[in-house]
């Protein structure tokens, strides 16, 4: 019964991504996620339809669309039951690259990530004695001569098995030595296959939902110093200019998600009928599908505003902070209700609900925990002493 925008520029986005998705039923994301298998042929379609080239120009091969656009597919793939989790950083970890890199870098890879040839999906920053503390990573990059010697250790780096390169963040000069702790961290693309034939190792991570993490080790590996993008010492300004698109298009994903898990609300308390009537008419069962929507729809506004400020060159930090955090939220509040409705078939596989839910909580986590979100507006927005 939910209605959609009258007014939504992406209508005919919306409905070609959920035609494509439409080719996944459930039973495919129920396999994968009982086999933690990669969603291959789910990812292949997505890149052949162009829609994970969505944000490279087309001067590169891309289809030159807006933030909001990517968003709204981010959404549909979500909306329809599907994880975009497998595949949504092609679509952002090259804005770095697109907008610090060298004309040169430019040419080399984004008309190849644009039609897939290259898989841009690693996002190499968390690291296992630092966690949120990203300017104390020690992943250390050396510069020798035309080169540099890359050595330590990321932890959450996912997709890496699934990836041609990897976005990575070190140290190029030491926390202790610099004026600045934002300063002396640098930004790098990793072949990855010249890296694991040269001391790069991946573990896999299992976790609680099918996600394709891993963690990873480096021990003396050599990177081409023409594989710096932008500055060096620089890194840390181009990583936090592509976090903004990343929390808007994740706060998307959870929004998509919140809507998922409500159709499923109402469907099924439209249509289980208990002490002879449907469920959906008891004001309990009712009232948590109501008000996890109304959270869903604010935190919905909140990811327009923070992608209208961000294509208008604005500062939007805060706005995609929070748009992130509401729809994480939201989407947490709609997956509650969706198991609490479901009663005892909220367990079950065949429902897909419990798979939904796994995936779902991870927002509140990454790609940055509410605490991190709320101790940024705390101090930036409303002025209050820097609690760390
Ligand atoms: C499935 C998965 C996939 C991921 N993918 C990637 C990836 O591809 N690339 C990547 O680089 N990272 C990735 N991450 C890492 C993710 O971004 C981090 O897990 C997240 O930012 C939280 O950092 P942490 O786990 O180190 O927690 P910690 O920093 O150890 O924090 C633990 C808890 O303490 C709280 N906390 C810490 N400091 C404070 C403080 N000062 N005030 C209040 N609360 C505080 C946090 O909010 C959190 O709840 C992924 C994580 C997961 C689980």
């Amino acid at each position: 019964m939910m209605q959609s925008d009258p007014d939504d520029p992406f209508v005919e986005i919306r409905s070609a991504v959920a035609r494509l998705c439409a080719q996944f039923p459930a039973p495919y994301w129920r396999q994968m996620d009982r086999e933690q298998a990669y969603p291959t042929a789910f990812v292949q379609a997505l890149t052949q339809a162009g829609y994970l080239a969505a944000l490279i120009p087309e001067v590169y091969g891309g289809a030159g669309l807006s933030l909001s656009a990517a968003a709204a597919i981010l959404e549909e793939i979500q909306r329809a039951g599907a994880n975009g989790a497998a595949c949504h950083a092609q679509m952002y970890i090259m804005g770095s690259l697109l907008r610090h890199g060298s004309e040169a870098q430019k040419a080399q890879y984004l008309p190849q990530i644009a039609s897939g040839t290259l898989r841009l999906q690693a996002f190499g920053v968390t690291e296992p004695g630092s966690g949120t503390d990203t300017t104390s990573i020690t992943t250390f990059a050396e510069k020798r001569g035309d080169h540099y010697m890359v050595s330590g250790q990321k932890v959450w780096t996912s997709r890496a098995e699934h990836s041609d390169l990897m976005l990575l963040l070190a140290r190029t000069t030491p926390k202790d030595k610099v004026v600045k702790r934002t300063d002396g961290l640098s930004v790098f693309i990793v072949d990855m296959k010249e890296a694991l034939a040269g001391g790069m190792t991946i573990r896999p991570i299992r976790t609680m939902m099918n996600h394709s993490t891993t963690e990873i080790f480096f021990d003396n590996v050599r990177v081409p110093a023409e594989n710096l993008i932008g500055e060096e010492g620089k890194g840390f300004r181009y990583i936090l200019s592509g976090m903004n698109a990343e929390r808007i298009l994740i706060a998307a994903e959870c929004i998509g998600d919140a809507k998922w898990f409500t159709r499923k609300s109402t469907d099924y308390a439209n249509e289980r009928r208990v002490f002879g009537r449907p469920i959906g008419q008891n004001q309990g069962v009712q009232f948590p599908i109501a008000r996890a929507y109304a959270q869903m729809r604010a935190a919905e506004l909140m990811v327009h505003h923070a992608a209208t400020l961000f294509e208008a060159g604005r500062d939007c930090g805060a706005e995609a902070n929070m748009a992130k955090m509401l729809a994480a939220e939201a989407s947490w509040a709609a997956a509650e209700a969706c198991v609490q409705t479901h009663g005892g078939f909220g367990f079950a596989e065949e429902y897909d609900i419990e798979r939904k839910f796994r995936e779902a909580r991870l927002y509140q986590v990454a790609p940055i925990s509410t605490n991190l979100i709320l101790s940024h507006l705390a101090e930036h927005v409303l002025g209050l002493p820097r609690s760390y």
